[in-house]
């Protein structure tokens, strides 16, 4: 086991810190409180190649594996959780279902744009309905002379209003049992009959774009469906298990942020005629912080091991996003506390992370269905061992 870095790796994780610290740490706040989304930076973020990284050389990407995915998705996410979440769901679930499920064809034309970074994507599973039981999907895509007549909404879609296209689940027929059969269908977000809307005022990650994206008979050619069509559910499921590890990685990002301000402002605030860190409780804090963020981070790097190794990645994908997205939430708690009242004040930076948060337990599957789904792996496990 070699827990250090490669040179390479270990250049591009500079690379990105840089950025992440002269491009976006100075801005967050101001995007926080704007509730804007930064699509300038993403285009720089393309051009270093920061959005292709998982991807195939031949179509665009950089090939550079998960682990160096989610190691630049930590940094950026030190500096804004709003601005992580976008570019993982950019990548994870925006341009990978094409990548594991696309033919040639598909990834030629709609994948290289998103891995040479022009353009972002967006995953469509979510709807009024459907939540964490994804067949509850309503959304209808009838195949009338070649195309897919698509009709529904889908509702809290990340990068809604600036991706150039969407996967979207969506009922294709039922089988004579009456069960749906849900496929994924790649829609351009031009095609007549979308529209987008930003309903929402979130609590958290407010930089982050999320939209409402409403089909009205909109048509795109048969050819547009990824994969199979019974298999669409299960195809997007997939797509959802690597993209917990880049919640994971984020959350360490937010968990490391919390404790690096944690620590300084442990050094800087005196009371009873010395730092607070004289205190144990607050060296205690400290302590937890720097542990939980270290075990989140080795949950992260085993589980892009086990997808870059081409193994069973499941069960440590849902751990690592499951320990990772509340330890990520701890911290932020924890922080807050050492902070006291200054934590309190918005210019302390401390309330962003608690607010930003949560969405790491709620996003991509909340951390009951986590729970659910290492259960379910472990007694597979136990069955192929009987
Ligand atoms: C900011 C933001 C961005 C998002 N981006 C996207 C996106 O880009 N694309 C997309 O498709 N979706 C997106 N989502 C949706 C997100 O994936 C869902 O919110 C998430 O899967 C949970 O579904 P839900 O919110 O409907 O919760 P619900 O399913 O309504 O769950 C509510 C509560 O019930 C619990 N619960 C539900 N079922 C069970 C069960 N079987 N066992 C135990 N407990 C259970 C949950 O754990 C939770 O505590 C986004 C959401 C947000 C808030």
């Amino acid at each position: 086991m070699d827990f250090e870095f490669s040179k390479e790796l270990t250049e591009l994780q500079r690379e990105a810190r840089k950025f992440a610290n002269e491009k976006i740490r100075p801005v967050a706040d101001k995007l926080d409180q704007k509730a804007v989304f930064p699509r300038d930076l993403f285009t720089e973020m393309g051009q270093k190649g920061f959005l292709g990284l998982p991807f195939e050389k031949k179509y665009g990407g950089t090939e550079k594996g998960t682990l160096a995915y989610m190691t630049v998705a930590e940094e950026i996410a030190r500096a804004s959780l709003g601005v992580a979440l976008s570019y993982v769901a950019a990548v994870s679930i925006g341009a990978s279902p094409i990548a594991m499920y696309g033919t040639s064809e598909q990834k030629e034309k709609f994948l290289r744009p998103l891995a040479e970074g022009r353009e972002l994507a967006a995953f469509g599973l979510t709807e009024k309905t459907a939540g964490s039981d994804a067949k509850g999907v309503e959304m209808t895509a009838e195949k009338v002379n070649g195309d897919y007549v698509i009709n529904g909404t889908k509702q809290w879609i990340t990068n809604a209003n600036y991706a150039s296209l969407i996967t979207v689940a969506a009922i294709t027929g039922y089988k004579p049992s009456g069960e749906k059969i849900i496929s994924s269908i790649i829609v351009p977000l031009d095609t007549r009959g979308v529209s987008v809307s930003s309903p929402y005022d979130k609590v958290g990650v407010r930089s982050s774009d999320t939209g409402e994206i409403t089909f009205k008979d909109v048509r795109v050619p048969v050819e547009n469906l990824l994969g199979e069509e019974e298999a669409g559910l299960k195809q997007l499921l997939n797509v959802l298990n690597g993209g917990r590890i880049s919640i994971a990685a984020i959350s360490v990002g937010l968990a490391q942020e919390a404790l690096d301000k944690s620590l300084t402002h442990s050094l800087e605030r005196e009371q009873f005629g010395g730092p607070i860190r004289q205190f144990e409780s607050v060296q205690f804090k400290l302590a937890d912080m720097a542990t939980e963020t270290e075990a989140a981070r080795l949950l992260v790097q085993k589980a892009c091991y086990l997808k870059d190794t081409g193994k069973t990645f499941i069960r440590e994908a849902a751990a690592a996003k499951l320990f990772a997205s509340e330890a990520a939430s701890r911290n932020a708690n924890r922080a807050m506390q050492i902070y006291g009242g200054t934590g309190f004040m918005r210019p302390a930076g401390v309330e962003r992370l608690l607010r930003d948060s949560k969405i790491l337990e709620i996003g991509e599957g909340t951390s009951e269905i986590q729970r659910l789904v290492i259960a379910r792996q472990l007694f597979k496990e136990e069955g192929a061992k009987s």
